[in-house]
């Protein structure tokens, strides 16, 4: 029987770094070369292909154009590919996680992004296992079909919905976590995979959309935010779409001017999304008079989404051009698992 062929990306990050010894800073290295010195890669039970993006980068440096481009490596190979790792530094995973969620659509193999903490060439580098696990996990299939069908991130022995994942530790092997929905897969003496909880789309053809509206601006509310200074971000030249990040379950000073200032741009049909600046849990306006005004004048709930999802998913319906109610409705759906409902 064939084996499975999995294309590994290479964006940038840790991973494909080497140490300076010198100077014991990090730099960029030859990634195929990198790959050379794994022998434990040829021990797996499928065939691989490596591309790299052109200029790999420090994901701190990637933005929707990179998301882009690696939209369409995997457009380009799906044929071919029964399914696709992309190595990405961790800093910004989440984000390019959540967005290819959304810009895939249609999505029937898995795209498992990964990385480290530590360079693949380091002594106790997290890397091996990392890449080793992301690749047996994508080329897991039963009657020919890829077990998963969504992007996820791998790290540290668990699988995660990518449009749930976080980052949370700038220092732990463990980076990454998934307050709001439970891993997909962990990885132990057997790699155990939680089947009824991975994604199907329903769409069997992969349609991927490239637009993402970069007119969007994510606001974190903290006490002694003034009227003044959130009235100036919301009234940005260009704004069409804003993200909140609230206290608790949803919440905002009950500060006169603060609804004013969201109201005026709501009016003006600029779609305003709730998330939580808790790491779980959901936003529910109106449980508390703080959020009362909120529901009221028409703030869209983010629910249990991750800011980096909500704020994908903001940049995504957008571009679609179909106004705030569109926007609002397509909010209260799951389009890729990235909210519960
Ligand atoms: N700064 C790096 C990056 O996100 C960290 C990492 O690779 O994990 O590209």
């Amino acid at each position: 029987m064939k084996k499975p062929h999995i294309l590994l990306v290479y964006t940038g990050g840790t991973i494909g770094m080497i140490r300076d010894f010198s100077s014991g800073a990090l730099r960029a290295f030859d990634f195929d070369k990198l790959l050379k010195q794994i022998p434990e890669l040829n021990l797996l039970d499928c065939t691989m292909e490596t591309i790299s993006l052109s200029e790999p980068q420090d994901s701190s440096n990637l933005s929707p154009t990179h998301w882009g481009l690696m939209a369409e490596i995997i457009e380009s190979h799906y044929a071919q590919a029964d399914g696709f790792v992309v190595l990405h530094g961790s800093d910004t995973m989440a984000y390019s996680a959540s967005a290819l969620s959304f810009m895939l659509q249609g999505l029937n193999k898995p795209v498992i992004l990964t990385g480290s903490q530590l360079p693949i060439g380091d002594l106790r580098t997290d890397a091996k296992e990392n890449l080793i696990t992301a690749i047996q996990l994508a080329a897991m299939a039963q009657d020919l079909e890829p077990q998963i069908q969504e992007v996820c991130i791998y790290f540290e022995y668990k699988l995660y919905r990518g449009n749930r994942t976080t980052k949370i530790n700038a220092e732990h092997f463990q980076a990454f976590a998934s307050f709001n929905h439970p891993p997909l897969a962990e990885s132990g003496v057997h790699l155990t995979l939680a089947k009824d909880l991975l994604w199907r789309s329903p769409h069997k053809t992969l349609k991927v959309h490239y637009q993402m509206n970069r007119s969007v601006i994510l606001i974190k509310i903290f006490p002694g935010l003034t009227a003044d200074l959130l009235k100036y971000m919301l009234n940005a030249p260009g704004i069409e779409g804003v993200v909140i990040e609230t206290f608790g379950s949803g919440n905002l000073p009950n500060i006169p001017e603060f609804l004013e200032a969201l109201q005026e741009i709501i009016v003006k049909g600029i779609p305003v999304v709730n998330v939580t600046q808790c790491s779980g849990g959901s936003v529910e306006q109106g449980l508390y008079e703080t959020s009362q005004g909120l529901k009221a004048m028409g703030v869209i709930s983010g629910g249990d989404m991750t800011t980096e999802s909500a704020l994908a998913k903001l940049m995504y319906l957008i571009s679609f051009d179909q106004g705030s109610d569109y926007v609002r409705a397509q909010f209260g759906r799951s389009l890729a698992g990235e909210i519960t409902l």
